[in-house]
């Protein structure tokens, strides 16, 4: 062994022990003739006393040392009660250089704010840091409570392919070219979703996976092209049995690695009522600022513009006090939306008449009112949207999270979880035809099962999704298995036959084959992570993602190919027929 104990384990009680360590020099300070090392490890830190300075002169931060020397108790008041090793340091007798560092492109120690892209490039330098060690660490942890939860339940774990056909979550695919078969192209999967369902027919009753999904998007700023899920399927169960294993999964993550007792049940809300209430399918419950359906009290209204299917509003507590200038930010903040404007009210602290361009349109009946049928008070503004419903409503839904950040309304330390349940089967393509929301395996309810072929619009989906404090942190559903409820469901999106045979005819023949009833659900496992460990974004709890651009900044990659490889790996080629 290099070393025989490990920095950040040494206590008072080891004084006087010979020691041998080995780290990093996490810092340096010269006081004439003596120098103190921070030593650093995965353990912590411990203090170094070197009294010849002479023999550590060209230490600088970041060298890999190994230390050979005797703990002793700290000088009485050199104690330092913020470290676990403060009341001990070892005094340094040879200090080996294992290996040099060059000056560092930003400081591991200390917490200096340093660019993303930077951070990346560097990104074992970044690890060394200690919140990114520590997200990492969390990472682990958690996937070791998983494993412990998911054995406990009996699931099998298997891994399925990466080299794949498409798979139908609806994104692009990654695509690699096949050498052996020129012109042939694998897809990576966008998710193990007809493995998993494979699995079920295939006997295996409980099948879980931590896996790496791939799904070529458009970047924002939230996402990676590669992420991972905890993937669950099960068989011979109804919803209630997958959500009481999601339910055990997150319960054990929260108690174990946030120190918070999951309430059980976790309360559940249909997808009709979170889009109605707060206009998102993954509302933030840690704050109120609710919707007001308007549709009835301006039914019947001169003001051409609330003449809609829908009018809704949203109240922002002590908003009628903000600037011109501020309400004019919130109108470019719909237009980058995509909204037109955002139409809006006021209504003075001093009760005097409703301001802001809304007001003058509106009736004397209409402006009375107002203030009671949104529910505000003196001090706020309302927002308002007018239109279709799905649209207005998702409009006031993202402009009451933008309150609730704004005005600080969301307790930062609060835990809300919830299940959004009956999501709609379909929704409507942009070509006029209906395209499944969740993907084209997912049931529909029992309810609906002799009539979303009539009325795809209206038919609601065996679905649930697990959200946290307004993310989605996962989501399922209960699966079809009769190939003629199946082949009904592609009729309604619009894929033929032959299509769905070519792309799914694996899956479509196995379900000949006795297939149980199934159903399962998967978590985006970055999310949750990022969540358990207080990080801000998923990229921080990932070992090695892509930046914000979508590119690799460590390795380069994406990198253009030479010639030869793009014949050698056949991507010119026409596939032999
Ligand atoms: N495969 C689905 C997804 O990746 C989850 C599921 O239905 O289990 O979103």
């Amino acid at each position: 062994m290099i070393r025989t104990h490990e920095a950040g384990t040494l206590r008072a009680s080891q004084a006087g022990e010979q020691v041998v360590l080995a780290g990093w020099v996490a810092r340096r300070r010269d006081h004439g003739g003596v120098v103190f090392l921070d030593l650093r490890d995965a353990s912590g830190v411990v203090q170094v006393v070197v009294r010849d300075s002479e023999s550590v002169h060209e230490l600088r931060a970041e060298f890999c040392v190994r230390v050979d020397g005797t703990v002793r108790v700290r000088p009485a008041g050199n104690e330092n009660p913020e470290l676990p090793t403060g009341a001990v340091e070892v005094e340094a007798g040879v200090v080996e250089v294992l290996s040099e560092a060059e000056p560092l492109p930003f400081p591991v120690e200390g917490t200096a704010e340093v660019s993303e892209d930077v951070r990346l490039k560097y990104r074992y330098l970044d690890i060394r840091r200690a919140d990114t060690g520590h997200a990492i660490r969390v990472r682990s942890q958690a996937a070791y409570l998983l494993s412990d939860v998911m054995r406990d339940h009996r699931f099998v774990q298997v891994e399925t392919p990466y080299l794949t056909r498409s798979t139908p979550e609806g994104a692009r695919d990654f695509l690699v070219p096949v050498r052996l078969r020129p012109g042939n192209w694998y897809a990576l999967p966008q998710s193990p979703q007809l493995f998993k369902q494979l699995l079920m027919v295939g006997g295996l009753e409980r099948y879980f996976q931590l896996a790496r999904c791939f799904r070529d998007e458009d970047f924002r700023k939230d996402r990676q092209p590669e992420f991972t899920q905890i993937d669950i399927e099960m068989s011979f169960v109804t919803r209630e049995d997958v959500i009481t294993v999601a339910e055990d999964v997150v319960s054990r993550l929260w108690s174990s690695l946030a120190g918070y007792e999951i309430p059980r049940p976790l309360p559940r809300m249909t997808y009709a009522e979170a889009m109605a209430r707060y206009g998102s399918d993954k509302p933030d419950l840690r704050f109120g600022c609710e919707l007001a359906d308007l549709s009835g009290y301006f039914e019947g209204t001169s003001f051409r513009v609330f003449q809609a299917p829908y009018v809704g509003a949203v109240v922002m507590p002590g908003g009628a006090s903000q600037s011109r200038r501020e309400f004019d930010q919130w109108q470019e903040w719909a237009r980058s939306r995509g909204a037109r404007g955002l139409a809006y009210a006021t209504f003075p602290a001093d009760g005097s008449e409703i301001g802001g361009p809304v007001a003058k349109n509106l009736s004397e009946a209409e402006r009375a009112g107002l203030a009671a049928a949104v529910g505000a008070s003196p001090g706020d503004c309302v927002f308002f949207a007018a239109g279709v419903p799905a649209a207005s409503r998702e409009l006031l839904g993202a402009a009451r999270l933008e309150i609730g950040r704004r005005c600080g309304l969301i307790d930062e330390s609060a835990w809300s979880f919830l299940w959004v349940v009956d999501a709609p089967m379909f929704e409507e393509s942009s070509d006029g035809g209906w395209t499944s929301v969740h993907h084209p395996f997912t049931a529909p309810l029992p309810e609906w099962a002799d009539k979303f072929v009539p009325d795809p619009g209206g038919a609601l989906a065996d679905a649930y999704d697990i959200v946290c404090n307004g993310y989605e942190i996962g989501g399922g559903s209960i699966r079809i298995h009769r190939s003629d409820m199946q082949q009904a469901v592609f009729d309604v999106i619009g894929l033929a036959a032959e299509e769905a045979r070519s792309q799914f005819g694996f899956l479509l023949d196995a379900f000949k084959y006795g297939p149980p009833p199934h159903g399962g659900i998967a978590f985006g496992w970055d999310r949750v992570v990022m969540l358990l460990a207080g990080a801000e974004t998923i990229r921080d709890v990932i070992a090695f993602p892509k930046a914000a651009s979508g590119l690799d900044p460590l390795t380069g990659a994406p990198t253009p190919i030479t010639p030869a490889q793009r014949r050698e790996a056949g991507i010119d080629a026409k596939p032999a027929s």
